[in-house]
């Protein structure tokens, strides 16, 4: 008999808080798990680190019977059932892993009824006598994981999975949840008419992950930048991706050479070394793998910490998956392009190697937007959401090197010039390469032969290297000042916007890397004690190899961290640990209490967070949302020191434009910020006016139609007290 969705609710809130030890649901969750109890079909497309797993177990825990849960991946099903038991589920699977002997003995617990949830592969289900096996028990639901695997619209078919289409026929009482972290509409389409899903009720969350931070860096000596990186950040698991197997063997090997426990992964290895390696990996014995995208579904691991891509993916969906496996447990993590055009041509020659147009120019098109992401001044998450049909509603995320106020604007306008100057003079027939050698004065064959040694621009940007003047075509490009033309061999073309700025018209500005900033690559929200981090780690690391599973099924990164900002020693501080359930709490709290203690003991000075004013249903979703930066913080509490602009600039050794941008930030963030102090009054009301008056909130036409009274500097600050004031965005620029 189904009942009310409400009737369950604090039923399913107290399962939540007891049995996971979480305080509150990811979006989606709770509706989710509601429509299950009422035995509803469920269609979800949610992303990685989701939560999906938690749909299907928390609803065993109230319903009578088995859950049966449908998983391609037989070397994942080890962990899911580890994981699961770990909160004290009474969790099985049934695989050719297993002797004769277990099977018949798992079936026998199945039938006493004494199992909450049956992970199988989808196999089983061709087997006559495995269903009928089914029906002489209860089954609560079906939960059928990476249920894409069913389409063949899909990136990822298995035919096994079609065995799977008479499921709801066969069980006409059981509900069936299908879940996928990948579907176009497409896809959702075939899956919910394959499995014949009777009126389900869809979900199709967000594809924003917010806990991850999105970076892209120029790409120079990649096996430095990178050693640079994992130096700065010793204790953190995260996976490096090179695009083929020799490059993952050089940088492995360049690694481990520099000291770093790294292993390499990719399809040229036997089936043994890939296993183990991943299991190293798993277990946190090795810290970082170096992989091809080989190394991918089987990942479900929740504390990887970084992901950083060493050469350019080729398209975006590539890059928004392998950039999804880190942070599954919600806590900060980063994610890092080392972006070089000189990737572009690697790609495009595989690319070109394809024999149907069609195709080729589909592969072409998203090769374009993935350069397009990682070269254009726009907000990455933006540009990333944009390319599943997502606008992403806010103007800044806070969590990607161009919102996070690491940039600032630059004239560039006549070194731009220079470039379109001797693009226009060489009659717009060349690519980007010839151009910036004439820029630079080069001696080439093809200059003499085409006299542009003689044209008045050769040699005109002799004082800069050809890196920076390569930049800067980019740069030119994504601002769309400059075009390429033709497919093979693409020359420049100026656009009409170039022409206005070649001639004067309009001048050009652009984002540039704010060094300081720049330095702390990869820098993010850490606070927590990192010292007993390592000592918690370390027991988490004893406690999996005795158990024999995985360090994060024990507890993940996230519960640790919290543990290392609220210091808990008590079972009911505990508690409030988020991924602290009742069976963690027996089986491994003390131990770490214990530690806990002993630290705090040795640490006299340590002023503790008072865990008990944690209110678990409150402030765990917010504790997240990204501070503004400690540069900004750092410039905060100069200004309101009294310092004047120019001196904190001079202070802290940045261009005034910088400060003015944090000083928007804080504005915008409705921080306390005296407005007289940055601007007269009776000048702040002319500006005012002045943007009432264009209607719009871009900078240029303003200062334009001040004459010259107004700068850029001015302008943005005012905009800044105005959409603070007002707190409705009409068009940012
Ligand atoms: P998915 O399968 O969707 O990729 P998982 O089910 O593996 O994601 O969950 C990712 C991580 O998030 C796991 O560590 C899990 O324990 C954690 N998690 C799931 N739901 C919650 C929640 N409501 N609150 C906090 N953590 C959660
Ligand atoms: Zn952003």
């Amino acid at each position: 008999m189904p009942m009310r969705l409400n009737d369950q609710e604090p039923l399913i809130y107290e399962t939540l808080k007891t049995v996971f030890g979480f305080g509150a649901f990811r979006p989606h969750q709770e509706s989710i798990i509601s429509r299950i109890l009422n035995k509803q079909d469920v269609f979800a497309v949610m992303p990685t680190g989701g939560g999906k797993s938690l749909c299907y177990q928390l609803p065993t825990k109230l319903l009578p019977g088995t859950a049966v849960v449908i998983s391609p991946l037989i070397s994942l099903m080890k962990d899911q059932v580890d994981a699961a038991q770990s909160v004290g589920l009474a969790a099985v699977f049934i695989n050719s892993s297993l002797s004769a002997h277990e099977v018949s003995e798992t079936y026998r617990k199945l039938r006493a009824g004494k199992i909450d949830l049956l992970y199988i592969a989808p196999e089983r289900f061709a087997m006559p006598h495995f269903i009928d096996t089914l029906k002489n028990i209860t089954v609560s639901f079906f939960a059928i994981d990476e249920a894409h695997c069913i389409s063949e619209w899909g990136h990822d078919f298995r035919p096994d999975y079609l065995s799977l289409s008479n499921i709801s026929e066969s069980f006409p009482e059981a509900p069936v949840a299908a879940f996928t972290a990948t579907a176009t509409l497409k896809v959702q389409e075939d899956i919910i008419h394959k499995i014949s899903l009777r009126s389900p009720y869809i979900i199709r969350a967000s594809f924003n992950r917010p806990n991850l931070f999105y970076q892209v860096e120029r790409k120079t000596a990649v096996n430095f930048q990178i050693l640079e990186f994992l130096k700065a950040h010793p204790a953190e698991s995260g996976i490096i991706y090179r695009t083929t197997r020799n490059s993952v063997m050089e940088t492995a090997e360049f690694l481990v050479s520099q000291g770093i426990s790294a292993l390499p992964y990719h399809a040229g290895l036997n089936a043994d070394e890939r296993t183990r390696n991943q299991e190293a990996f798993n277990r946190d014995d090795v810290l970082v793998m170096v992989a091809t995208i080989a190394f991918g579904m089987g990942i479900d691991k929740s504390n990887v910490r970084f992901v950083i891509h060493a050469d350019l993916p080729k398209n975006i969906e590539g890059y928004y998956q392998e950039t999804g496996r880190a942070g599954r447990d919600g806590e900060p993590s980063v994610c890092i392009l080392f972006f070089s055009r000189g990737d572009i041509p690697k790609i495009r020659y595989f690319i070109d190697q394809i024999p149907d147009d069609k195709e080729r120019s589909i592969s072409l098109g998203k090769l374009n937007r993935m350069v397009g992401l990682a070269s254009h001044n726009v907000c990455r998450r933006r540009q990333l959401l944009k390319f599943f049909d997502e606008e992403y509603p806010a103007d800044n995320c806070n969590a990607c090197d161009i919102c996070s106020g690491g940039t600032e604007q630059v004239d560039i306008t006549v070194d731009a010039q220079i470039i379109m100057s001797a693009i226009q003079r060489t009659d717009q027939r060349f690519g980007i390469g010839h151009i910036i050698d004439v820029v630079t004065g080069a001696d080439t064959k093809r200059i003499r032969q085409w006299l542009h040694n003689q044209i008045k621009t050769y040699g005109a940007g002799k004082h800069r290297d050809k890196n920076y003047w390569r930049s800067l075509a980019d740069e030119l490009l994504s601002q769309e000042v400059i075009r390429q033309d033709g497919d093979r061999y693409p020359v420049i073309k100026l656009t009409d916007r170039g022409l206005d700025i070649l001639f004067g018209k309009t001048r050009l500005t652009a984002l540039k890397r704010d060094e300081a900033k720049a330095a702390s690559l990869g820098s993010r929200d850490e606070r927590y004690d990192k010292l007993l981090f390592e000592k918690l780690r370390a027991i988490r690391k004893g406690l999996a190899e005795e158990q024999q599973v995985p360090p994060f099924v024990i507890f993940s990164d996230k519960t640790l961290h919290e543990m290392c900002r609220y210091y808990p020693t008590s079972a009911p501080e505990m508690k409030k640990i988020n991924g602290v359930g009742e069976v963690k709490l027996e089986r491994y709290a003390a131990i770490f209490m214990t530690e806990i203690k002993k630290y705090l003991d040795d640490h006299p000075d340590i002023s503790t967070d008072s865990i008990s004013s944690i209110d678990p249903y409150y402030t765990r979703g917010n504790r997240h949302k990204k501070k503004p930066g400690q540069t900004v913080e750092e410039t905060y509490s100069l200004f309101q020191k009294g310092l004047s602009i120019e001196d904190i600039a001079k202070q802290r050794g940045f261009a005034p434009s910088t400060i003015i941008g944090h000083l928007e930030r804080l504005i915008r963030d409705g921080r306390d910020i005296n407005p007289d102090r940055l601007i007269d009054p009776v000048k702040r009301e002319e500006i005012e006016k002045l943007f009432r008056a264009s209607k719009q909130w871009n900078l240029g036409p303003v200062v334009e139609q001040s004459n010259g009274a107004v700068n850029y500097d001015e302008a943005r600050l005012v905009r800044a007290l105005l959409l603070n004031k007002t707190a409705s965005v009409a068009a940012e620029d």
